[in-house]
């Protein structure tokens, strides 16, 4: 069993109330059990809102409580975050998810990509705060570019 980013096969949840709908995600996802999931909301936050991103290496920094995620308008979104990533856990549990297939560079959901805090557009390598969640909890995670 999967979990997988809503905003991959055409869920409203990205942060400026569009999605990330991928052809090549629902066509993998077509003979599979699956279930989806969108962190970012489960932890509270409307949609749209903010852009937000962690502002010291990734998400294991945040997890271990030694790195923040702030919203482009420097709000402390950290709280949401983790809530997210804990509430989407929950759910791969109760589904006994092994994989995850999750959106790249998103702060909650990028498995090897992330940006880099400056709100510039640059990328570093990186998971986000439930990519690192579920890697913590011996689900697999992989993104739609790994397909
Ligand atoms: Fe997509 Fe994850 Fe961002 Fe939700 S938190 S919009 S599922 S990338």
């Amino acid at each position: 069993m999967l979990i997988v980013s809503a905003c991959l096969v055409g869920v409203n949840c990205k942060y400026d109330g569009g999605n990330n709908d991928n052809e090549k995600v629902k066509e993998f996802l077509k003979d599979k059990k699956y279930v989806l999931v969108c962190p970012e909301q489960l932890g509270g936050l409307t949609t749209p809102r903010k852009p937000s991103e962690i502002n010291n290496k990734d998400g294991k920094e945040v997890l271990k409580g030694k790195s923040k995620v702030v919203s482009c308008e420097n709000l402390d979104v950290t709280e949401n975050f983790l809530k997210g990533a804990r509430e989407s856990l929950k759910i791969a549990k109760m589904f006994n998810c092994d994989k995850a297939l999750l959106k790249e560079s998103s702060p909650s959901c990028g498995c090897n990509l992330i940006y880099d805090g400056t709100f510039k557009g640059n990328k570093i390598s990186g998971k986000g705060v439930t990519a690192a969640l579920f890697i913590e909890n011996n689900i697999e995670v992989f993104s739609e570019k790994d397909l």
